[in-house]
């Protein structure tokens, strides 16, 4: 009699008893004792883990009741209803077969592992513990992006990966070239010859699908990017990555007010998704949290809690002028001074999220200074129709804005700058043929996913993190 293949997650969902089934994944632990051994099985489907119990009458048990942790076994047995409190069911073994073995050398073994370790062990990781916790709820948070915008009837864009733009005139990107970097084409004034690269120009790899969205957007009405992003801009921090990704909803006829709604539906609607499919991931995490203040010696403040009330209320809303009178207003040491006309720093972001409002606030009409060209310029000339979204905990989460329609303006703007019109030809046309106001946002996928699982490192919540100096696995 064959035995089918299940899954963890679908024996415990149904729950499936009294029936033989076959499982397979990696050993948690085995307490052996004369008579039988517990085994503690995890396949990757869900948190949970199954038990198994195998009798000392099994074929190879001296092996199998001496596993370590980390063993990779195919076990086949009877599902019955458990005795033991917690699990609704367990399994009787007839036949465990040890598919890949580890020794003592498997790093993963050691009961306290710290991030930075298994950092290094990226390869490794997914099978603990927090990291399956961590990979379940970004997949799950991938599939809410592509529900809350296809309900609202939006199309999911696949924008250029390589491109000719700079689109953040921020010159952060990484170049592409097909040229042997030791024998470079030159041009007689001493510069890369870049006509004979490749694509007969430079390119790069985006940092935005913005632009290319726009063209979408005034089109076919409301679309969305979700794609990876790359940004060769020199930050080691717990919220930059070098390479990222990100969900960019661009919509037309949209003003900046709708935009704002739209960004905090969707945040809600991602916490709320998470909420409803992922009880038992984010119980491990706010578990993982406790324990770890506890360690150190801190206040615990579940951040479940915390989600739990920003799903169920209004985000604030404030102007960058009102921004800067709360900031200079604070009785807070800064070590950047809040001052009208400078950049809001991630201290300056995490106290009106933390501390003012302790809550989600949206930023709107920064100064045009520090802000990029296509942003809509308001009548005041001096600032622009942009939005941050900031969070406790994370900083922005959110940029965008609505988008400057006219060409006229547009084009001054791009001068004003100091860039060059040409590649952008294309862009500044959407202004001159059928134009209409239109507005979108970038959320920073990893960002959203820091804020939801608690996690303070951002190089934890994507597979295979690349940031500066750092580029393995
Ligand atoms: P920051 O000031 O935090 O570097 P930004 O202003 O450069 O962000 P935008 O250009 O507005 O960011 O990009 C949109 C969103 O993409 C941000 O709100 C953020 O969530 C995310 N993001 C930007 N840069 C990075 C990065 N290097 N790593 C991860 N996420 C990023
Ligand atoms: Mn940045």
């Amino acid at each position: 009699m064959s035995a089918e293949y299940l899954s963890i997650k679908k024996i415990l969902s149904q729950p499936i008893i009294d029936c033989d089934a076959e499982i397979k994944g990696w050993v948690r632990s085995v307490r052996k004792s004369k008579k039988f051994s517990f085994i503690v099985l995890n396949d990757g489907s869900c948190q949970a883990t199954l038990q198994i119990i195998a009798d000392a009458t099994i074929d190879d048990y001296e092996n199998i009741s001496t596993m370590l942790a980390g063993t990779c076994v195919s076990i086949v047995g009877k599902l019955v209803e458990s005795g033991g409190k917690g699990q609704k069911v367990e399994m009787q073994a007839s036949q465990v077969e040890i598919v890949g073995k580890v020794d003592a050398s498997y790093p993963l073994q050691k009961k306290a592992t710290s991030l930075e370790y298994l950092r290094e062990q990226a390869h490794l990781r997914p099978r603990s513990n927090l990291f399956g916790a961590i990979f379940r709820i970004r997949h799950h948070m991938s599939m809410a992006t592509h529900r809350f915008f296809g309900d609202q009837e939006f199309y999911y864009l696949h924008s250029p990966i390589l491109t000719a733009v700079d689109a953040e005139g921020a010159g952060e990107m990484f170049n592409v070239t097909s040229l042997n970097l030791n024998n470079l084409p030159m041009k007689k004034d001493g510069k890369v010859d870049f006509a004979k690269d490749y694509f007969g120009k430079p390119a790069n790899l985006c940092v935005t699908g913005q632009l290319e969205a726009e063209c979408f957007a005034l089109g076919m009405g409301k679309v969305y990017t979700f794609g990876p992003t790359f940004r060769a801009e020199n930050s080691n921090t717990p919220r930059h990555l070098s390479e990222f990704w990100m969900i960019e909803p661009e919509v037309a006829f949209m003003d900046l007010e709708g935009n704002a709604k739209l960004a905090a539906d969707y945040i809600k609607y991602l916490i709320n998704y998470t909420f409803e499919h992922c009880p038992d991931e984010l119980e491990a995490l706010s578990n993982y949290h406790k324990f770890n203040a506890k360690q150190n010696g801190e206040e615990f403040v579940d951040h479940l809690t915390v989600l739990d009330k920003v799903r169920k209320s209004e985000f604030e809303r404030i102007t960058y002028t009102e921004a800067i009178k709360i900031l200079a207003a604070a009785k807070h040491e800064f070590e950047f001074k809040p001052d009208w006309g400078v950049e809001l720093q991630t201290e300056h972001e995490r106290f009106l999220a933390e501390v003012h409002f302790k809550g989600p606030v949206t930023v709107t009409d920064y100064p045009k200074d520090f802000k990029a060209f296509y942003m809509k310029q308001n009548d005041d000339g001096k600032t622009v129709r942009a939005m941050d979204v900031l969070v406790p905990g994370v900083g922005e989460i959110i940029g965008g804005s609505q988008r400057e329609e006219d060409f006229e303006k547009l084009s001054a703007r791009i001068e004003e700058d100091g860039m060059s019109k040409n590649p952008l030809w294309w862009y500044l046309e959407l202004r001159k043929f059928g134009s209409a106001p239109h507005s979108g946002f970038g959320l920073g996928f990893e960002r959203a996913i820091r804020y939801i699982t608690g996690m303070k490192n951002i190089r934890d919540v994507i597979a295979f993190p690349r940031t500066p100096q750092n580029c393995d696995f």
